[in-house]
């Protein structure tokens, strides 16, 4: 039996198992320990898949991040533990070959977790003045949270977290156009509608996009109030205890369109996001000056940001579940 067959199975296992007294949304100190997230090794892991180029489906600098992604999560999580989900989607004059990236961590636990981020960027700087038509790096829109999830991998290694935890990264969620959503979130559209594990069913998900900025801001962003308030005010809240209100602001954002959506709607999985935005008077969202332009690149990325991200994330996953 091959290695993906035997993922499989064990994930069969999981999903087979799910309690029914699942604990869903509630929270509870449990006095565990919390270990500690380390920016320095975070912000390597933005430089490192910036080097790759803009990751860029059908590129050869999306293939050779793909090829990183899988080495690296196989050595966090162990090679049976992680899967590529291939799959293929139309792009505007293209075939795109895409692929998810899946990692389990505590592949036994029945009682599980979903974290997420994108892991491809844009093909194009439509916002910019210059090299409209050239792809971006994508150092915040991709990488961070990308980052921000190898880290927490490296960490799951060291300390195995108390509850299962699955990391899914999905490719093409910016190959759009503006204008139009028809060619966002390819990954998560793929994934929602072809589970690898049919009747996969974590208590929550958590997506990180743009988590790692300079003068990040994230306010509560609407459509994560209303698939999951009480895990929205649990991380919020956490987030204010350790002193990072304000990156984690206590106030209503707008409602971003992103990969959140697709998971809560087609894979009906509650899920929040975790976003850098700005709620405009009219409600609609703005994003940071570099967002789509090529200066979404190292000189933007903060370590204190995805630090404190991080710190939110550990004491979630680690203390309060
Ligand atoms: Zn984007």
């Amino acid at each position: 039996m091959n290695k993906i067959l035997l993922f499989f199975v064990f994930l069969f296992v999981l999903a087979g198992c799910s309690s029914e007294d699942k604990p869903g949304l509630k929270f509870t100190e449990k006095g565990r320990e919390v270990p500690s997230f380390n920016a320095d090794s975070a912000y390597q892991f933005v430089q490192q898949q910036v080097d790759f180029g803009p990751r860029v489906p059908n590129t050869e600098a999306h293939q050779a991040a793909l090829s990183y992604l899988e080495s690296k999560f196989r050595a966090f999580a162990g090679s049976d533990a992680v899967f590529i989900q291939r799959f293929e989607a139309e792009g505007y004059d293209e075939t795109l070959q895409l692929g998810n990236v899946i990692a389990a961590f505590n592949t036994t636990a029945p009682d599980r977790i979903m974290l997420s981020a994108h892991w491809d960027s844009r093909p194009r700087a439509d916002e910019d003045t210059t090299r409209i038509d050239e792809g971006i790096l994508g150092a915040d829109d991709g990488g961070s949270g990308v980052a921000v999830l190898l880290e927490l991998a490296r960490i799951f290694k060291d300390t195995p977290p108390p509850i299962g935890v699955d990391i899914v990264l999905f490719d093409g969620e910016d190959y759009g156009r503006s204008g139009s959503l028809q060619k966002y979130f390819l990954g998560s559209r793929h994934w929602s509608q072809n589970p690898p594990v049919p009747g996969y069913s974590p208590r929550f998900g958590i997506l990180l996009d743009m988590v790692g900025s300079e003068n990040a801001q994230f306010p509560k962003e609407q459509y994560s109030l209303s698939y999951a308030p009480d895990l929205v005010e649990e991380v919020w809240s956490i987030a204010t205890e350790k002193g990072h209100g304000d990156l984690f602001l206590n106030e209503e954002g707008a409602a971003v369109a992103d990969d959140h959506v697709i998971v809560n709607e087609q894979a009906r999985i509650p899920i929040i996001n975790i976003i850098n935005h700005r709620r405009l008077p009219g409600g609609g969202a703005e994003f940071g000056a570099y967002w789509h332009t090529h200066n979404d690149n190292m000189e933007i990325i903060s370590r204190e940001t995805m630090g404190a991200v991080g710190d939110v994330l550990l004491e979630l996953i680690y203390n309060r579940l």
